[in-house]
């Protein structure tokens, strides 16, 4: 008999899991129903700041596969439809056709929730007005871009200071624009300590960027045609012809709350290592709405990236395709850049050592990226967190130019390995001057934790 698969979301993990169920099974042994509301699927919202700021030139490369290509695999993908509502002891879904407002029940015999997160839109008067954008979708790519060639002027605010809104700083700062950063937060990129933040935020500055700390978006003041002209804080006014919002995101998860499905704190669903959510024998989750198990603090946390949610779908996929795999958990490691400023964090920041009841030391070094004498080398920080007494790697932060960014793949793999800082002195990385110092940054501020473990234990 054959088994029908529906699929809530069309993006990275509700495509993946689609594709590698595909792969396994036939559409005699399997039909797979895919409802998406949007007009896009498996498309790179990461590639969006990019193709604002000009890096990537049409909107269509950040599209891995359309629709038409997904049909052609004997996958029924059914765009702009919304699902509405979930019966989980009826195994069906209410969904409708936005553009004839059609709705029917459609059965399942096993369901995947690939919702997404939902991005952060402060209720603050004027936030809906023409000129205010989010960056999440293709179509808020689009719309942003026809904003930009249309505004009045050349003043833009970033409201938000984490990866996205960064990253929209450079895009706009690339479109030679004027731009003001408002954020919450002491410093920039709260996913790093203050003290690294503080070098992202020079750093910034340098590149002309206003950046306002501690500075919270109250109001945003429109013109005779509605559209923004400006925006409020509680201490000042900033003129804007355009404002992009990157506050941050929470899991799309109000559907799977209402069909009683486990939430947990940060709202995510949760689920056990095969990505099937806690309890429900024929429902499964993954990407932006589900929790992860942080691997170094033990704890559950909700971390959106598309890293997470490509790896969580083709795990669903296989288990649902008749396989097995599973999903350990993360270490919490991301890069970014703005503009030549590379940045990249995995593992724990002091304060989340502290919540986890973590005693520890820190080191912070500055070495370069390649060797001193060689042509085009940068000067890199690093910072690293080890656990007193043991020695166990709990976290890195990084801040450099050129090559800085991806050095923290060796401590995500250390980390994941539970590696002692004494044990990553010896690992045996490349060196060549044009790549590195003779002990690389890693290594070095490896080697600085490990003394000060030794001191203290
Ligand atoms: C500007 C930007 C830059 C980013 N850069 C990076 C990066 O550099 N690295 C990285 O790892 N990650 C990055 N990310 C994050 C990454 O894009 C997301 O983590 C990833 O897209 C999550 O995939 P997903 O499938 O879980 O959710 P989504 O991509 O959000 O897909 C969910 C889909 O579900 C659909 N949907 C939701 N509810 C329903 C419903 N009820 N009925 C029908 N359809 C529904 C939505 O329309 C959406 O298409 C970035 C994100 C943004 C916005």
């Amino acid at each position: 008999m054959t088994e029908r698969l529906v699929i809530i979301g069309g993006d990275a993990a509700g495509m993946s899991a689609a594709s590698q169920a595909r792969r396994m099974k036939s559409a005699k042994e399997l039909e797979i129903v895919v409802f998406e509301r949007g007009h896009f699927t498996s498309f790179s919202a990461c590639g969006i700041p990019y193709w604002v700021g000009g890096d990537v030139r049409e909107r269509d490369q950040l599209i891995a596969r359309t629709p038409e290509e997904h049909r052609a695999r004997d996958i029924d993908l059914r765009m702009r439809v919304e699902v509405l509502e979930l019966d989980v002891p009826g195994h069906r879904v209410r969904a409708r056709e936005l553009e004839s407002g059609a709705e029917s029940w459609v059965g399942y015999d096993k369901l995947v929730i690939a919702t997404g997160a939902t991005p952060i839109r402060p209720p603050i008067p004027g936030i809906d007005a023409p000129g205010v954008h989010g960056v999440q979708t293709l179509d808020d790519g689009q719309d942003l871009i026809e904003s930009l060639e249309s505004s009045p002027g050349r003043r833009a605010v970033v409201v938000g200071a984490g990866y996205v809104g960064v990253e929209m700083a450079e895009a706009l700062i690339n479109r030679g624009y004027e731009v003001t950063v408002i954020n919450r937060g002491p410093q920039p990129m709260a996913t790093l300590d203050p003290d690294m933040g503080s070098l992202i935020r020079k750093a910034m500055e340098g590149l002309g960027i206003r950046v306002l700390c501690t500075a919270e978006l109250t109001k945003v003041l429109t013109d005779d045609t509605g559209r923004v002209r400006a925006v409020a804080t509680a201490e000042a006014e900033f003129p804007a012809d355009v404002v992009v919002l990157g506050i941050g995101v929470r899991p799309n998860t109000e559907l799977a709350r209402a069909a009683g499905l486990p939430l947990g704190s940060h709202d995510g669903l949760l689920t056990d290592l095969s990505m099937r959510v806690r309890g429900y024998r024929d429902v499964w989750a993954g990407g932006d709405c589900v929790e992860v198990l942080d691997l170094v603090s033990g704890t559950e946390r909700h971390i959106a990236l598309g890293t997470h949610a490509n790896k969580h779908g083709q795990i669903i996929g296989a288990n649902i395709g008749g396989g097995y795999a599973t999903f350990p958990g993360v270490v919490g490691t991301a890069v970014s850049k703005v503009c030549d400023l590379e940045v990249a964090r995995t593992g724990l920041r002091e304060k989340d050592a502290h919540a986890a009841g973590l005693q520890f030391e820190t080191v912070t070094i500055e070495s370069t990226s390649r060797s001193g004498y060689f042509p085009g080398t940068a000067p890199m920080t690093v910072k690293m967190l080890a656990e007193r007494r043991t020695g166990r790697l709990l976290g890195v932060q990084l801040v450099g130019r050129e090559g800085a960014a991806k050095r923290i793949d060796i401590a995500a793999v250390a980390l994941t390995a539970r590696m002692t800082v004494d044990q990553m002195i010896a690992l045996d990385l490349g060196y060549a001057p044009p790549f590195s110092p003779v002990w690389d940054p890693i290594l070095v501020a490896a080697r600085k934790a490990a003394v000060a473990v030794e001191r203290n234990r």
